[in-house]
């Protein structure tokens, strides 16, 4: 399924999110997630960083590029982005990544500002294509 980017269907698409079904706390997901969390691999050195355990459990929802997607909570639709970005370094490069809660007006707002034209629905997630 195809849809325009326009900023109807993006509030269509992130509705759910608008009203959260459980409060932060009463989430089992969510109240195990920090607002922001990251992690760094530094695959030259075999170091490699963890997520907490819930962080599996969030299912993707829009795929704006292969480096930075926008994740949703199964359980109350909360958003989360999870972005990320290598840093060049002397001693070999370092994998950064980030996941973090993302309220509604915030995500319509980042969202808004992508110059997209497509949104294609595949299974239960969102691309978006230029
Ligand atoms: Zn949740």
């Amino acid at each position: 399924m195809e849809y325009l980017y326009t900023i109807e269907n993006l509030k269509m698409i992130l509705g759910p999110s608008q009203q959260p079904k459980i409060k932060l706390s009463d989430c089992r997901i969510c109240s195990k997630l920090p607002d922001r969390v990251s992690k760094v691999n530094v695959p030259s050195r075999n170091e490699f960083g963890s997520f907490p355990y819930e962080v599996t459990k969030l299912e993707e929802f829009i795929i704006i590029k292969y480096t930075w997607q926008i994740l949703m909570c199964p359980l109350c639709c909360r958003l989360y982005t999870d972005e990320y970005h290598y840093e060049y370094l002397a001693g070999g490069s370092e994998d950064v990544y980030v996941i973090s809660r993302l309220e509604y007006h915030d995500a319509l707002e980042m969202l808004r500002e992508i110059k997209a034209k497509k949104l294609t629905k595949e299974d239960h997630r969102w691309l978006v294509t230029w």
